[in-house]
């Protein structure tokens, strides 16, 4: 019952309008342009898309209602040695470890199995349990759109032309009139509908690329970051899941929108196990540990997105991204972990675990730390992997991050060392578990 209440929120309710709306004008456009009373071609355009339209309604609310899938809270597989727990990542807001291809997301508070974002218009994640209805919810979106845009056009073409119609027509055109209110909805149906073929048939697209290779998109920033970080190792990574194309599909595709397996253990390729991508994950998050610096706070900065009295530079060279902003008070203390010209994005260092505090803000405003070790404090093993937490090491793979990151890297051999022993560790690991 718990996921009807989703409905209540600025996401679901608009979506709910938005299909409402273009399937009522379409409705009234069908009636008079091509009405399904007079030939068999109206009565099956006419089923079609209230077919369409049933299908969108229906995916949606169990797109919504069905959810992702979450871990229980304080997870931790069945049976699992702690050779095996090593080789999982922790969630310190749930709790418990995470299983394979799980992720936390920030908006529901849980770990989500299989996560591939969270959903504004759902209210919800995209991941394993949902996948396959969110899927057919886009699809039956823009195709019942793609039926609107014809019977709207049309309709206001034969509504618009009526007078031209009346004296040279054949007396056997459509007889649309329109009053300033149906043209006015029929108008606004008409640019929703183009809107959702265009937008919402994009999203179809990345998703059904993304079931083909059987990769969501944080699993697409997990592989970049992989192949970055082996680019020089004649050990490449490989990913664990894609099982080709036929096979990919059919884990999410089928007749009852129930995808294949648990969410919690995953067919993988020859050669892979169930942590072949855990492993890297906790690699790449050792990385970032060891590139990450304290800084402390001297000049106190609001949270605005355009801070003025900071300066120029700093408000027209801003972060790209929608992550948040934090407020600097004097004082504060940032461990960042990635660097921009003008800006810096870090974890503020809390008292609470629990109470993660991280964003973007003016780099001018803070200082490093002299002699400051790189952070190894369980606050960035909390990792509150959600999408954009996963895209954080991205951008040292490109242009002055990179450099910032070589920089790094370089000045603290230590760092380098207990990175090379760690992933000895892991691999030696990977290799007792192949003998097995
Ligand atoms: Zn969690
Ligand atoms: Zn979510």
């Amino acid at each position: 019952m718990l996921g009807l209440f989703r409905v209540f929120h600025w996401g679901p309710i608009t979506a709910i309008c938005i299909i409402k709306w273009i399937s009522l004008v379409t409705l009234y456009c069908n009636l008079r342009w091509y009405p399904p009373a007079n030939s068999f071609g109206g009565l099956a355009f006419t089923v079609t898309f209230l077919v369409l339209s049933g299908l969108t309604l229906y995916h949606f609310l169990f797109a919504m209602y069905d959810g992702p899938g979450y871990l229980p809270l304080s997870w931790k597989p069945d049976g699992a040695t702690d050779e095996e727990l090593l080789q999982l990542q922790f969630c310190h807001i749930c709790q418990g470890h995470k299983a394979p291809r799980s992720h936390h997301c920030r908006k529901c508070n849980r770990c989500v199995m299989k996560m591939d974002h969270h959903c504004p218009w759902i209210n919800n994640c995209v991941g394993h349990f949902n996948h396959g209805h969110f899927t057919a919810f886009l699809g039956s979106a823009v195709l019942g759109c793609l039926l609107s845009c014809i019977s709207l056009t049309c309709s206001l073409y034969y509504g618009l032309n009526r007078n031209w119609y009346e004296f040279y027509g054949t007396g056997n055109e459509p007889k649309v009139v329109f009053t300033v209110w149906s043209l006015i909805a029929t108008l606004l149906g008409l640019g929703l509908s183009i809107g959702v073929v265009i937008a919402v048939g994009l999203l179809l697209f990345f998703q059904l690329r993304a079931i083909m290779r059987n990769q969501t998109g944080i699993e697409d920033w997990i592989l970049e970051k992989a192949v970055y970080r082996h680019r020089h190792s004649d050990n490449k990574f490989v990913y664990p899941y894609n099982l080709g194309r036929l096979n990919n599909l059919r884990q999410v595709i089928t007749w009852t929108c129930q995808p294949k397996g648990n969410g919690i253990v995953w067919e993988v390729i020859e050669g892979a196990d169930q942590y072949s991508l855990t492993r890297e994950q906790l690699l790449q998050k050792a990385d970032k540990r060891d590139r990450s610096r304290e800084y402390e706070v001297f000049k106190s900065y609001s949270g605005a997105c355009f801070p003025i009295t900071h300066g120029v530079s700093v408000c027209i060279r801003p972060p790209c991204t929608d992550e948040p902003r934090i407020q600097l008070i004097k004082g504060d203390r940032i461990i960042v972990t990635r660097w921009k010209k003008y800006w810096m994005y870090g974890d503020k260092v809390v008292q609470s675990k629990k109470a993660r505090i991280r964003g973007w803000f003016p780099r001018h405003c803070t200082v490093e730390t002299v002699f400051s070790q790189h952070y190894d404090s369980a606050q960035l093993d909390a990792d509150h992997n959600s999408e954009s937490s996963d895209t954080e090491e991205i951008s040292t793979s490109a242009g002055e991050t990179h450099q910032q990151y070589i920089h790094h890297r370089g000045k603290n051999t230590k760092t380098a060392t207990s990175k090379n022993k760690r992933d000895n560790q892991l691999s030696t690991r990977t290799e007792s578990r192949k003998k097995k």
